[in-house]
């Protein structure tokens, strides 16, 4: 067996290694052995290269891949959703495995809280074998209990990774703060998050969805995802201004919903106040700690706010975004647009480097594709 090759992070801030580990000579039951075709970098990669969140090193990063099914050990006949699984076939997965043993699987039912729960390319020592647990690497081994989807032929994988996990968070978020029918949405942000955000609440039943972010490019694919009104915060830099922009598009109230997705601690402030009275307020893009920020609590009573929090995802939700995906093929389609960057693996450092200053668009590691970037 010759080795397989991945992209490893070894210290925090310094650039990505190309490295070999041991392909898995016999694969345990209940594993299945992907070779990895493509592979997002997820403006969280980003946050674990600078040593935002604790991870352990080495570590092959890389959560929202897609692959081929290259070996399957004993017992994987199907997948999550029942349907027969068959080496070859085009497959992805959930990130992570909960245990289903502990306080929050069991009693409380939140595993995206587990208390052991691991992720792939995020949770993992590359030097502890069998290495191979991210998506920066020509192969990965998902290990038993993973949830592994096979892709339905007519949705491509740059779609789903194109949506990535910022969709699946997404379908999650919304399933944490259902929309009534009808109701206005206010999404702060229009980067990945933002836009997935747009997509779901137009699926989840919004009346009117008011979009706040920039540059323009991204706007505009906030309109194309879904958004009515559009926010450019270099025209409208007043917190100010953008309520008044806000409550003339949504009514003099506020907003039924307000979904944060910019990541910034400032964006909870301005969140607050574009929410009715007795509306929701999803906190959503704060997924490194960016710092504290001053602000007053009497406005969550007075305003009788639903604040929510909402993280990662669960298997089910994986299977909701193949499924959106698979229905709307326009969607499908403007996801897919959305990736602008492609690299090799040997090229991966400078993938997370271009995925680090981009404003718009989404990279891509090929990990199994020889030629240069396109
Ligand atoms: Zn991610
Ligand atoms: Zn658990």
């Amino acid at each position: 067996l010759s080795g397989v090759r991945a992209a490893v992070l070894e210290a925090f801030e310094k650039p990505l290694e190309i490295r070999t580990y041991p392909e898995p000579n016999e694969l345990a039951p209940g594993e299945a052995l992907i070779s990895v075709e493509i592979a997002g970098i997820c403006g969280t990669d980003v946050h674990l290269w600078l040593g935002q969140l604790a991870i352990p090193l080495p570590n092959i990063m890389g959560h929202e891949s897609a692959g081929r099914i290259e070996r399957l050990g004993a017992g994987v006949e199907r997948d999550w959703r029942g349907e027969p699984l068959a080496i070859g076939d085009r497959v992805t997965w959930a990130s992570s495995i909960a245990c289903g043993e502990c306080f929050y699987c069991r009693v409380k039912r939140q595993p995206t809280r587990c208390l052991t729960r691991k992720a792939y390319g995020i949770s993992y020592r590359a030097s502890d074998a069998p290495h191979l647990r991210g998506g920066y690497a020509e192969k990965i081994l998902l290990r038993a209990g993973s949830a592994i989807f096979r892709i339905p032929d007519t949705v491509p994988s740059e779609a789903l990774i194109g949506a990535g996990c910022a969709l699946t968070t997404t379908i999650h978020a919304s399933e944490r703060a259902p929309l009534e029918w009808g109701e206005t949405v206010v999404v702060q942000g229009t980067g990945p998050v933002g836009l997935a955000a747009i997509a779901v609440a137009r699926v989840a039943g919004a009346g009117k969805i008011v979009a706040i972010g920039g540059p323009k490019l991204r706007l505009g694919l906030a309109r194309e995802f879904g958004a009515n009104v559009l926010i450019d915060i270099a025209e409208l830099p007043g917190i100010e201004a953008r309520r008044d922009a806000v409550f003339e598009a949504v009514g003099p109230y506020g907003a039924d919903q307000v979904i944060e997705c910019v990541g910034h601690p400032d964006a909870v402030n301005e969140g607050i106040l574009l929410c009715r009275d007795g509306g929701q307020f999803v906190v959503l893009g704060q997924y490194a700690d960016a710092g504290n920020i001053s602000f007053n609590p009497h406005t969550i009573t007075r305003k009788q706010l639903r604040v929510i929090g909402s993280w990662g995802f669960e298997p089910r939700h994986v299977d909701r975004a193949i499924r959106l995906l698979e229905r709307d093929a326009g969607l499908s389609e403007k996801f897919a647009r959305g990736i602008t960057h492609r690299f090799p693996l040997a090229r991966a450092d400078e993938a997370l480097q271009t995925a680090r200053n981009l404003t718009g668009g989404k990279t891509v590691i090929l990990p199994n594709e020889k030629a240069d970037a396109r």
